[in-house]
């Protein structure tokens, strides 16, 4: 690699939705971003064209040639310790890519770090963020579906393969809502953007809800603000999403005792009154009751920056 004085570095987070492009300095300070949306409609190839075309146009705004500061590329789904998409629920045109390789021989050589877009999220919330006083970090990102990652030590836990953390996909309710990922009932479909979408549109349908807004456009913000003016659907909105999220989280705190969990994510819109609810619901969950040490929730320090930003630590790191 080429001098790199400003010591800047590429991160990109791409979500189920839109992708982010962040360039950061060694601070963790955002110098420039841009965002654009996830090829998912596209073929492999025309997708691979859409993510070049998003790394050039990141190095033009940052005024650096391709080459001079280090990228990395955080995917939605799963992705193998040597940089390959192995499978993504929202994002089938680069199931089997190389992502690492490919889009390296597309920049001429120039090494491209590749990891899980909730593992970067989780790399930068657990080194620089809200998850920065503790050794044993848990990120979740709840937005079009879940993802999570884990730091223990400062370092990712990514497991044999890479795919630790798919936490989106564990089955909760094996005869429950089909999924994208081909499987019925994975915990995303009730606790993410798109179950609260899901569970306002059930109510409007039922004639019960009345929203103003339109359906997907701060609908969080909506649904908040009825419930804290007393309207029982809301509420009760709120209370299944809150039920679904401390059960699942029952599953995790059981498996890895982390010290604090962290959310981001659209859902995090409703942070205030979710987490109150959950903090609740836990001990009736966990082994031991109240006896369990209670566990920190927190809303991520870099909001929807955390996943590029943990995307450029990553290439930092590898560079
Ligand atoms: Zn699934």
């Amino acid at each position: 690699m080429k001098p790199n004085p400003e010591g800047l570095a590429i991160g990109i987070d791409i979500g189920g939705t839109k992708m982010l492009g962040c360039v950061v300095d060694e601070s963790c300070a955002v110098i420039d971003q841009g965002r654009a949306a996830t090829p998912t409609e596209l073929d492999r190839e025309e997708a691979l064209d859409v993510l070049e075309e998003f790394v050039r146009s990141l190095h033009e705004l940052g005024k650096q040639e391709v080459g001079t500061i280090p990228v990395g590329i955080g995917l939605p789904g799963m992705v193998t310790l040597d940089g390959v998409m192995r499978f993504s629920p929202h994002l089938h045109a680069l199931d089997g890519v190389d992502v690492r390789a490919r889009l390296s021989e597309r920049l001429g050589g120039v090494a491209v770090s590749v990891g899980n877009d909730a593992n970067c999220a989780a790399l930068c919330e657990a080194l620089v963020g809200a998850g920065k006083d503790w050794s044993d970090v848990l990120m979740l990102t709840l937005g079009t579906g879940i993802g999570a990652g884990w730091v223990r030590d400062g370092e990712l836990i990514l497991g044999a393969h890479g795919y630790a953390g798919e936490l989106g996909h564990m089955k909760v309710d094996p005869d429950g809502l089909s999924c994208p990922c081909g499987g019925r009932g994975c915990w995303e479909r009730y606790v993410s953007g798109t179950a609260l979408e899901r569970l306002v549109q059930e109510a409007v349908d039922r004639e019960t809800l009345t929203i103003d807004s339109d359906p997907g456009e701060g609908i969080g913000q909506t649904v908040k603000v009825l419930a804290q003016r007393g309207d029982l659907v809301a509420k009760g909105i709120l209370d299944e999403l809150s039920l679904w999220l401390a059960r699942g989280l029952g599953f995790i705190v059981a498996m890895g005792d982390p010290g604090v969990i962290i959310l981001g994510g659209g859902l995090t819109d409703l942070a205030d009154e979710v987490i109150p609810r959950v903090v609740a619901l836990l001990p009736t969950i966990l082994e031991g009751g109240t006896i369990h040490e209670s566990v920190s929730l927190r809303i991520a320090d870099f909001g929807e920056r955390s996943g590029a930003i943990g995307a450029s630590l990553m290439a930092r790191r590898s560079s």
